[in-house]
């Protein structure tokens, strides 16, 4: 059964598994609404929400299945997303500025340019950020690699962000902090080559 890790009196995720794969579901509660980030993919972890007794509202860091598997499993009132994962799910507010709410805690759901995928989005509750797969690279040609300008428009959107930690989905050390992620991602960015548009790592 999946199991509800908690951060802070507000904030809590299920773990990612391998088999199925299933990525990290933030937790979020609001004082009207349970938010999510992400769904996952596992019946377990569809399972464990729809055990828990309030009104849900979801945010979805991007179109692949691990990420929104449970999709159809589990009741939402609303649904955040990129364009792109739109295409996919075919229904919910396409996030294409910043959404500011307030349900209790302060809640800031964001475009995140991405390598990874193409429209993702991320979430910001107070200290903590949920990113999703956005830090990660893409397959081009069989090799690992970044997208230049898409990765020097993701460190200015990190960098704009306030929270003190970032939540990197299906990784070992769940809870980074934002300077680790954002050095790394400037390491990657300062192998570029000026006159190629991905940088291979
Ligand atoms: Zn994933």
């Amino acid at each position: 059964m999946a199991e509800i890790i908690r951060i802070n009196d507000r904030i809590s995720y299920i773990k990612a598994s391998n088999k199925p794969l299933s990525a990290d579901v933030g937790m979020i509660e609001g004082d009207g609404y349970l938010w999510l980030f992400d769904l996952g993919a596992d019946e377990s972890v569809s399972e464990v929400i729809n055990g828990i007794n309030k009104q849900k509202i979801a945010v979805i860091s991007h179109f692949h299945p691990d990420h929104m598997g449970n999709l159809d499993k589990i009741d939402l009132k609303e649904i955040f997303l990129g364009a792109n994962t739109f295409g996919y799910a075919g229904r919910g507010n396409i996030v294409e500025n910043d959404v500011f709410t307030d349900d209790g805690v302060k809640i800031h759901i964001f475009p995140l340019p991405s390598s990874h995928a193409k429209g993702s989005v991320g979430m910001e509750i107070g200290e903590y950020a949920f990113l999703g797969d956005a830090t990660y690279a893409t397959m081009k040609k069989g090799k690992v690699c970044y997208n230049a300008s898409v990765l020097k428009e993701e460190i200015t959107v990190l960098k704009k962000l306030s929270a003190r930690y970032f939540l990197l989905s299906h990784n070992e050390k769940f809870i980074k902090s934002r300077e680790e992620v954002i050095a790394g991602l400037e390491e990657i960015y300062s192998k570029r080559d000026p006159k190629e548009a991905y940088i291979f790592v």
